[in-house]
């Protein structure tokens, strides 16, 4: 249950701390990237709280995660180079989405070491 909390306070906390002005719009986002967990539907038993879903549901391992790194990154990269290229709003969500699946993997990967 505190897991299923900190899915929506730490994007929460997030976007007041680094996209105030857009706020709602960024937590919205962020917290809709919990449909990566849509990937539990391929497991038996779907739910198993004692399963470390890193390294185990499909798009929690490595090359998905890799793929969440250049979604987060690679429009901040762009963007310092062409500052311009911050203000489209294609690349201000893919950001976002990265960001969010990013704030996922951690929170679920906490969920394993704990
Ligand atoms: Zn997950």
């Amino acid at each position: 249950m505190v897991h299923l909390v900190l899915h929506f306070t730490v994007p929460l906390l997030v976007v007041l701390a680094f996209y105030r002005s857009t706020w709602w719009y960024s937590w919205l986002v962020l917290v809709s990237t919990m449909l990566v967990d849509m990937d539990h539907l391929l497991a038996e038993p779907i739910y198993d709280p004692s399963r470390c879903s890193i390294g185990f549901h499909p798009l929690h391992t490595a090359i998905p995660i890799a793929v969440y790194v250049l979604l987060f990154a690679l429009p901040l990269i762009m963007s310092h180079q062409r500052p311009e290229f911050s203000k489209k709003p294609l690349v201000r969500t893919l950001h976002l989405i990265g960001l969010g699946l990013l704030i996922h993997m951690v929170l679920d990967w906490i969920d394993c070491v704990l």
